[in-house]
Protein backbone atom coordinates (compact mmCIF):
# COMPACT_ATOMS: atom_id res chain seq x y z
CA UNK A 1 0.00 0.00 0.00
CA UNK A 2 1.41 3.45 -0.98
CA UNK A 3 1.21 5.88 1.84
CA UNK A 4 -1.11 8.31 -0.20
CA UNK A 5 -3.92 5.74 0.20
CA UNK A 6 -2.51 4.77 4.05
CA UNK A 7 -5.09 6.22 7.07
CA UNK A 8 -3.31 8.83 9.41
CA UNK A 9 -2.48 5.67 11.34
CA UNK A 10 -1.39 3.30 9.22
CA UNK A 11 1.29 6.20 8.01
CA UNK A 12 2.23 6.47 11.57
CA UNK A 13 2.37 2.86 12.60
CA UNK A 14 4.64 2.48 9.02
CA UNK A 15 7.01 4.92 10.28
CA UNK A 16 7.56 3.68 13.37
CA UNK A 17 7.97 0.01 12.06
CA UNK A 18 10.43 1.59 9.91
CA UNK A 19 12.15 2.86 12.60
CA UNK A 20 12.87 -0.20 14.20
CA UNK A 21 13.77 -2.53 11.14
CA UNK A 22 16.11 0.33 8.55
CA UNK A 23 16.83 2.44 11.86
CA UNK A 24 15.62 5.63 9.63
CA UNK A 25 11.88 6.98 8.48
CA UNK A 26 11.18 7.60 4.91
CA UNK A 27 10.91 11.48 4.77
CA UNK A 28 7.63 11.71 3.28
CA UNK A 29 6.21 9.73 6.62
CA UNK A 30 8.29 11.96 8.65
CA UNK A 31 6.96 14.94 6.91
CA UNK A 32 3.69 14.03 8.02
CA UNK A 33 4.37 13.44 11.55
CA UNK A 34 6.30 16.89 12.08
CA UNK A 35 3.01 17.95 10.05
CA UNK A 36 0.63 17.11 12.86
CA UNK A 37 -0.49 19.60 15.35
CA UNK A 38 -2.23 20.14 18.66
CA UNK A 39 -5.51 19.19 17.27
CA UNK A 40 -3.78 15.53 16.13
CA UNK A 41 -2.68 14.40 19.59
CA UNK A 42 -3.94 10.86 19.49
CA UNK A 43 -1.59 10.44 16.32
CA UNK A 44 0.92 12.56 18.23
CA UNK A 45 0.62 10.42 21.02
CA UNK A 46 1.55 7.01 19.19
CA UNK A 47 4.25 8.57 18.19
CA UNK A 48 5.56 10.09 21.93
CA UNK A 49 4.55 6.57 22.97
CA UNK A 50 6.90 4.60 20.70
CA UNK A 51 9.53 6.77 21.58
CA UNK A 52 9.17 6.52 25.43
CA UNK A 53 9.43 2.61 24.28
CA UNK A 54 12.62 3.16 22.38
CA UNK A 55 14.24 4.89 25.11
CA UNK A 56 13.31 2.68 27.85
CA UNK A 57 14.66 -0.25 25.79
CA UNK A 58 18.05 0.95 26.03
CA UNK A 59 18.19 3.77 29.12
CA UNK A 60 15.00 2.04 31.35
CA UNK A 61 13.59 4.77 33.76
CA UNK A 62 16.80 6.45 34.03
CA UNK A 63 17.00 10.22 33.41
CA UNK A 64 21.06 12.16 33.38
CA UNK A 65 20.70 15.67 34.71
CA UNK A 66 23.07 17.98 33.26
CA UNK A 67 24.35 21.37 34.93
CA UNK A 68 24.56 24.58 33.50
CA UNK A 69 27.44 27.22 33.81
CA UNK A 70 26.67 30.23 31.46
CA UNK A 71 29.94 32.30 32.32
CA UNK A 72 29.93 34.66 29.22
CA UNK A 73 27.05 36.74 27.90
CA UNK A 74 29.54 38.89 25.89
CA UNK A 75 29.44 37.57 21.92
CA UNK A 76 31.01 38.97 18.45
CA UNK A 77 28.46 37.24 16.80
CA UNK A 78 24.90 38.54 15.69
CA UNK A 79 22.69 35.47 15.62
CA UNK A 80 19.31 36.70 14.52
CA UNK A 81 17.50 34.18 17.18
CA UNK A 82 19.88 35.31 20.69
CA UNK A 83 19.41 38.12 23.03
CA UNK A 84 23.34 37.80 23.88
CA UNK A 85 24.11 38.97 19.86
CA UNK A 86 26.84 41.32 19.86
CA UNK A 87 23.93 44.40 18.16
CA UNK A 88 21.87 43.88 21.41
CA UNK A 89 22.99 47.26 22.85
CA UNK A 90 20.40 46.91 25.40
CA UNK A 91 21.69 43.96 27.04
CA UNK A 92 23.68 43.64 30.30
CA UNK A 93 26.32 41.40 29.91
CA UNK A 94 28.67 39.80 32.47
CA UNK A 95 31.75 37.97 32.83
CA UNK A 96 32.00 35.59 35.37
CA UNK A 97 35.55 34.80 36.95
CA UNK A 98 37.19 31.71 37.51
CA UNK A 99 36.33 31.68 40.95
CA UNK A 100 32.95 32.29 40.55
CA UNK A 101 32.40 29.92 37.98
CA UNK A 102 34.01 27.29 40.01
CA UNK A 103 32.17 28.00 42.96
CA UNK A 104 29.08 27.58 40.71
CA UNK A 105 30.40 24.35 39.35
CA UNK A 106 31.37 22.85 42.83
CA UNK A 107 27.63 23.38 43.87
CA UNK A 108 26.29 21.91 40.47
CA UNK A 109 28.43 18.72 41.23
CA UNK A 110 27.36 18.26 45.45
CA UNK A 111 23.69 18.80 44.14
CA UNK A 112 23.78 15.52 41.87
CA UNK A 113 23.86 16.58 38.50
CA UNK A 114 25.95 14.56 36.16
CA UNK A 115 27.34 17.00 34.32
CA UNK A 116 28.69 20.39 33.88
CA UNK A 117 28.25 22.41 31.00
CA UNK A 118 30.02 25.15 30.26
CA UNK A 119 28.59 27.85 28.07
CA UNK A 120 30.11 30.94 26.74
CA UNK A 121 28.93 33.25 23.92
CA UNK A 122 31.96 34.03 21.70
CA UNK A 123 33.97 35.81 23.52
CA UNK A 124 36.99 37.29 22.72
CA UNK A 125 38.23 36.85 26.49
CA UNK A 126 38.08 33.34 27.21
CA UNK A 127 38.55 32.29 23.91
CA UNK A 128 42.32 33.63 23.30
CA UNK A 129 45.27 34.03 25.29
CA UNK A 130 45.44 34.05 29.30
CA UNK A 131 41.37 34.10 29.29
CA UNK A 132 41.41 30.72 26.98
CA UNK A 133 44.12 29.34 29.60
CA UNK A 134 42.05 30.45 32.26
CA UNK A 135 39.40 28.33 30.57
CA UNK A 136 41.74 25.46 30.59
CA UNK A 137 42.04 25.35 34.49
CA UNK A 138 38.63 25.59 34.92
CA UNK A 139 37.69 22.22 32.86
CA UNK A 140 40.85 20.80 34.79
CA UNK A 141 39.67 21.30 37.84
CA UNK A 142 35.89 20.41 37.27
CA UNK A 143 36.66 17.22 36.21
CA UNK A 144 39.63 16.15 38.26
CA UNK A 145 38.78 17.91 41.30
CA UNK A 146 34.48 17.51 40.98
CA UNK A 147 35.21 14.08 38.55
CA UNK A 148 32.39 15.41 36.73
CA UNK A 149 32.10 15.09 33.07
CA UNK A 150 32.44 18.58 31.12
CA UNK A 151 30.70 19.68 28.05
CA UNK A 152 31.94 23.08 26.69
CA UNK A 153 30.00 25.14 24.48
CA UNK A 154 31.99 27.89 23.23
CA UNK A 155 31.27 28.11 19.86
CA UNK A 156 33.56 27.35 16.99
CA UNK A 157 36.99 25.97 18.12
CA UNK A 158 40.11 25.24 15.71
CA UNK A 159 41.49 22.17 15.63
CA UNK A 160 44.85 22.81 18.41
CA UNK A 161 42.14 24.50 21.07
CA UNK A 162 39.96 21.34 20.66
CA UNK A 163 42.78 19.73 21.26
CA UNK A 164 43.85 21.56 24.72
CA UNK A 165 40.33 21.70 25.95
CA UNK A 166 40.16 17.89 25.38
CA UNK A 167 43.63 17.70 27.26
CA UNK A 168 42.64 19.37 30.03
CA UNK A 169 39.75 17.02 30.89
CA UNK A 170 36.72 17.97 28.90
CA UNK A 171 34.70 15.73 27.32
CA UNK A 172 31.86 16.69 24.98
CA UNK A 173 31.51 19.81 22.21
CA UNK A 174 28.49 21.44 21.86
CA UNK A 175 27.89 22.95 18.81
CA UNK A 176 24.52 23.73 17.23
CA UNK A 177 24.12 24.15 13.53
CA UNK A 178 20.11 25.00 14.36
CA UNK A 179 19.19 24.36 10.84
CA UNK A 180 20.47 22.05 7.59
CA UNK A 181 19.51 24.47 5.53
CA UNK A 182 22.15 26.82 4.25
CA UNK A 183 19.74 29.78 3.31
CA UNK A 184 17.75 29.87 6.69
CA UNK A 185 21.89 29.25 8.15
CA UNK A 186 22.58 32.42 7.17
CA UNK A 187 19.36 34.22 8.40
CA UNK A 188 19.64 32.47 11.98
CA UNK A 189 23.50 33.00 11.90
CA UNK A 190 24.19 35.66 9.33
CA UNK A 191 28.18 36.13 8.52
CA UNK A 192 28.96 32.77 9.86
CA UNK A 193 30.32 29.37 8.33
CA UNK A 194 28.06 26.58 7.65
CA UNK A 195 30.70 24.42 6.37
CA UNK A 196 33.61 25.73 9.25
CA UNK A 197 31.06 24.81 12.10
CA UNK A 198 29.86 21.24 10.75
CA UNK A 199 33.72 20.43 10.39
CA UNK A 200 34.37 21.59 13.88
CA UNK A 201 32.07 18.93 14.82
CA UNK A 202 33.65 16.13 13.09
CA UNK A 203 37.23 17.98 14.35
CA UNK A 204 35.97 17.45 17.96
CA UNK A 205 34.95 13.67 17.47
CA UNK A 206 38.01 12.97 15.69
CA UNK A 207 39.62 14.30 19.13
CA UNK A 208 37.95 12.18 20.83
CA UNK A 209 34.89 14.44 22.01
CA UNK A 210 31.20 12.90 22.22
CA UNK A 211 29.57 16.20 20.57
CA UNK A 212 25.56 17.46 20.32
CA UNK A 213 24.21 19.20 17.92
CA UNK A 214 21.00 20.73 17.42
CA UNK A 215 17.35 22.02 15.73
CA UNK A 216 16.18 25.19 16.37
CA UNK A 217 12.20 25.57 15.45
CA UNK A 218 9.97 28.13 15.10
CA UNK A 219 12.14 29.94 12.86
CA UNK A 220 10.95 29.39 9.31
CA UNK A 221 11.96 26.45 8.07
CA UNK A 222 9.64 24.64 6.00
CA UNK A 223 8.36 20.72 6.84
CA UNK A 224 10.79 19.85 4.04
CA UNK A 225 13.68 21.80 5.21
CA UNK A 226 12.76 20.51 8.96
CA UNK A 227 12.53 16.42 7.41
CA UNK A 228 16.27 17.38 5.84
CA UNK A 229 17.47 18.45 9.43
CA UNK A 230 16.29 15.78 11.29
CA UNK A 231 17.77 13.48 8.93
CA UNK A 232 20.96 15.36 8.56
CA UNK A 233 21.22 15.69 12.28
CA UNK A 234 21.20 12.31 13.28
CA UNK A 235 22.78 11.30 10.79
CA UNK A 236 26.01 12.97 12.13
CA UNK A 237 27.56 10.56 14.61
CA UNK A 238 26.41 13.29 17.39
CA UNK A 239 25.99 11.50 20.95
CA UNK A 240 23.45 13.86 21.90
CA UNK A 241 21.13 15.96 19.76
CA UNK A 242 18.45 18.54 20.62
CA UNK A 243 14.92 20.24 19.18
CA UNK A 244 14.67 23.50 20.85
CA UNK A 245 11.78 25.92 20.52
CA UNK A 246 12.42 29.55 19.18
CA UNK A 247 11.50 32.23 22.60
CA UNK A 248 11.53 35.24 20.44
CA UNK A 249 14.01 37.97 21.59
CA UNK A 250 12.90 41.80 21.79
CA UNK A 251 14.32 43.01 18.44
CA UNK A 252 15.51 39.72 17.01
CA UNK A 253 14.00 37.45 14.31
CA UNK A 254 10.50 37.39 14.18
CA UNK A 255 9.12 33.78 15.17
CA UNK A 256 7.02 31.86 12.55
CA UNK A 257 2.87 32.70 12.86
CA UNK A 258 2.49 29.20 11.04
CA UNK A 259 3.51 26.61 13.93
CA UNK A 260 4.12 26.13 17.69
CA UNK A 261 7.00 25.99 18.28
CA UNK A 262 7.05 24.33 21.49
CA UNK A 263 4.27 21.81 19.79
CA UNK A 264 7.08 20.77 17.23
CA UNK A 265 10.12 20.79 19.34
CA UNK A 266 8.00 17.96 21.10
CA UNK A 267 7.43 16.25 17.59
CA UNK A 268 11.32 16.48 16.80
CA UNK A 269 11.98 14.97 20.12
CA UNK A 270 9.95 12.14 19.12
CA UNK A 271 11.50 11.60 15.98
CA UNK A 272 14.88 12.26 16.38
CA UNK A 273 14.29 9.43 19.37
CA UNK A 274 12.78 7.03 16.70
CA UNK A 275 15.73 7.47 14.52
CA UNK A 276 18.24 7.50 16.80
CA UNK A 277 17.26 5.49 19.76
CA UNK A 278 20.63 5.73 21.79
CA UNK A 279 20.79 9.24 21.77
CA UNK A 280 21.10 11.60 24.99
CA UNK A 281 18.06 14.26 24.12
CA UNK A 282 17.72 17.63 26.06
CA UNK A 283 14.39 18.37 27.61
CA UNK A 284 15.17 21.72 28.24
CA UNK A 285 14.58 23.65 31.11
CA UNK A 286 15.37 26.82 29.26
CA UNK A 287 12.04 27.30 27.27
CA UNK A 288 9.06 26.97 29.34
CA UNK A 289 10.63 26.04 32.73
CA UNK A 290 9.69 23.26 34.87
CA UNK A 291 6.21 23.47 33.82
CA UNK A 292 7.37 22.37 30.04
CA UNK A 293 9.42 19.45 31.42
CA UNK A 294 7.01 16.43 31.60
CA UNK A 295 5.95 16.86 27.88
CA UNK A 296 9.11 16.88 26.73
CA UNK A 297 9.81 13.35 28.64
CA UNK A 298 6.79 12.16 27.38
CA UNK A 299 8.33 13.13 23.73
CA UNK A 300 11.28 11.00 24.54
CA UNK A 301 13.81 13.42 25.73
CA UNK A 302 16.29 11.38 28.60
CA UNK A 303 18.44 14.35 29.47
CA UNK A 304 17.60 17.35 31.44
CA UNK A 305 18.98 20.60 30.69
CA UNK A 306 19.88 23.74 31.84
CA UNK A 307 19.66 23.19 35.48
CA UNK A 308 20.96 26.37 37.03
CA UNK A 309 21.53 27.47 41.11
CA UNK A 310 19.63 30.38 41.98
CA UNK A 311 20.69 33.64 43.12
CA UNK A 312 24.47 33.56 41.38
CA UNK A 313 23.30 35.56 38.50
CA UNK A 314 24.15 33.36 36.14
CA UNK A 315 21.49 33.30 33.70
CA UNK A 316 19.64 30.39 31.06
CA UNK A 317 20.13 30.99 27.36
CA UNK A 318 16.65 31.01 25.43
CA UNK A 319 15.00 32.32 28.80
CA UNK A 320 17.65 34.44 30.58
CA UNK A 321 15.77 33.80 33.98
CA UNK A 322 12.90 32.00 33.88
CA UNK A 323 12.79 29.55 36.93
CA UNK A 324 16.24 30.49 38.13
CA UNK A 325 15.68 31.95 41.36
CA UNK A 326 12.57 30.38 42.41
CA UNK A 327 15.06 27.37 42.94
CA UNK A 328 12.76 25.44 40.54
CA UNK A 329 15.91 24.60 38.16
CA UNK A 330 17.20 22.40 40.49
CA UNK A 331 17.97 18.88 40.97
CA UNK A 332 15.90 18.63 43.84
CA UNK A 333 13.12 19.47 42.15
CA UNK A 334 13.59 18.00 38.73
CA UNK A 335 14.14 14.56 40.55
CA UNK A 336 10.22 15.36 42.19
CA UNK A 337 8.86 15.75 38.25
CA UNK A 338 10.91 13.30 37.32
CA UNK A 339 8.73 10.71 39.70
CA UNK A 340 5.57 12.62 38.86
CA UNK A 341 6.34 10.10 34.97
CA UNK A 342 7.82 6.81 36.79
CA UNK A 343 11.59 8.15 36.06
CA UNK A 344 14.49 8.79 38.28
CA UNK A 345 18.05 10.26 37.65
CA UNK A 346 20.66 7.78 36.49
CA UNK A 347 23.08 7.25 39.40
CA UNK A 348 26.60 8.24 38.72
CA UNK A 349 28.22 5.14 37.46
CA UNK A 350 25.49 3.83 34.83
CA UNK A 351 25.05 7.36 33.51
CA UNK A 352 28.75 7.05 32.29
CA UNK A 353 27.76 3.10 31.31
CA UNK A 354 24.98 4.47 29.18
CA UNK A 355 27.28 6.21 26.51
CA UNK A 356 28.47 3.05 25.33
CA UNK A 357 24.72 1.98 24.30
CA UNK A 358 26.04 4.48 21.70
CA UNK A 359 29.35 3.04 20.80
CA UNK A 360 28.26 -0.52 20.88
CA UNK A 361 25.29 0.12 18.40
CA UNK A 362 27.93 1.77 15.94
CA UNK A 363 30.48 -0.54 16.20
CA UNK A 364 27.44 -3.32 15.65
CA UNK A 365 26.71 -1.32 12.45
CA UNK A 366 29.98 -0.86 11.56
CA UNK A 367 30.38 -4.81 11.78
CA UNK A 368 27.38 -5.15 9.47
CA UNK A 369 28.62 -2.40 6.70
CA UNK A 370 32.06 -4.08 6.99
CA UNK A 371 30.66 -7.41 5.88
CA UNK A 372 29.80 -6.03 2.69
CA UNK A 373 31.88 -5.07 -0.34
CA UNK A 374 33.01 -1.67 0.48
CA UNK A 375 34.04 0.05 -2.98
CA UNK A 376 37.56 1.11 -2.78
CA UNK A 377 37.58 4.72 -3.45
CA UNK A 378 35.11 5.58 -0.69
CA UNK A 379 36.83 8.54 0.88
CA UNK A 380 34.04 9.42 2.85
CA UNK A 381 32.73 6.64 4.10
CA UNK A 382 35.90 5.44 5.30
CA UNK A 383 36.41 8.79 7.17
CA UNK A 384 33.00 8.18 8.77
CA UNK A 385 33.68 4.73 9.76
CA UNK A 386 37.13 5.44 11.28
CA UNK A 387 35.61 7.90 13.38
CA UNK A 388 33.17 5.21 14.54
CA UNK A 389 35.84 2.69 15.11
CA UNK A 390 38.11 5.22 17.22
CA UNK A 391 34.72 6.25 18.97
CA UNK A 392 33.85 2.63 19.41
CA UNK A 393 37.24 1.92 20.66
CA UNK A 394 37.65 4.41 22.95
CA UNK A 395 33.97 3.96 24.55
CA UNK A 396 33.84 -0.04 24.78
CA UNK A 397 37.50 -0.84 25.93
CA UNK A 398 37.06 -0.82 29.76
CA UNK A 399 33.12 -2.89 29.25
CA UNK A 400 33.62 -6.73 29.27
CA UNK A 401 30.48 -7.33 28.50
CA UNK A 402 31.22 -5.91 24.68
CA UNK A 403 33.98 -7.91 24.48
CA UNK A 404 32.84 -10.07 21.62
CA UNK A 405 32.05 -6.96 19.55
CA UNK A 406 35.31 -5.14 20.35
CA UNK A 407 37.35 -8.15 19.83
CA UNK A 408 35.70 -8.86 16.08
CA UNK A 409 35.48 -4.81 15.24
CA UNK A 410 39.26 -4.77 16.27
CA UNK A 411 39.94 -7.43 13.84
CA UNK A 412 38.29 -5.46 11.05
CA UNK A 413 40.18 -1.86 11.98
CA UNK A 414 43.33 -4.11 11.83
CA UNK A 415 42.73 -5.14 8.13
CA UNK A 416 41.62 -1.57 7.20
CA UNK A 417 43.23 0.92 9.84
CA UNK A 418 46.55 1.81 7.34
CA UNK A 419 44.13 2.74 4.26
CA UNK A 420 41.42 4.39 5.92
CA UNK A 421 44.24 7.24 7.59
CA UNK A 422 46.44 7.25 4.04
CA UNK A 423 42.74 7.57 2.41
CA UNK A 424 42.08 10.40 5.11
CA UNK A 425 45.18 12.40 5.19
CA UNK A 426 45.27 12.52 1.58
CA UNK A 427 41.75 14.01 1.63
CA UNK A 428 42.75 16.59 4.28
CA UNK A 429 45.75 17.99 2.58
S1 LIG B 1 23.72 32.08 19.81
FE1 LIG B 1 25.75 32.02 20.74
S2 LIG B 1 27.10 32.72 19.07
FE2 LIG B 1 25.05 33.38 18.53
S3 LIG B 1 24.87 35.48 19.34
FE3 LIG B 1 24.06 34.05 20.88
S4 LIG B 1 25.76 33.68 22.26
FE4 LIG B 1 26.60 34.50 20.36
Amino acid sequence: MDQVSMTPQERIEKAIIDSYDYGSIDPEDLAFILSLTPKDAKLAEMVFYAARIKRHSLFKNKIALYGFVYLSTHCHNNCSFCNYRASNHALKRYRKSPSEILEVASELTESGVHLVDLTLGEDEHYLNGKGFEQLLKIIDTISSRYRAPVMISPGVLDLSRLKEAKAAGASWYALYQETFNRTLFRELRPDQNFSKRLHAKRLARDVGFHTEDGILVGVGASTADLVYSVLSMTQGDNLQMRAMAYVPVPGGLAPDPNVDPSWQELLVIACVRLISPHAFIPASLDVDGLAGLGRRLNAGANVVTSIVPPSKGFCGVASMDLDIDNSNRSVKTVTETLREFDLEPFNHESYSNSYHVYYRREAIEANKFFSRDLPPNEVKMRRKFRTVFKNAFSGLKSFDFYYETMISAKQILSEFESEIYDDDNQDDN
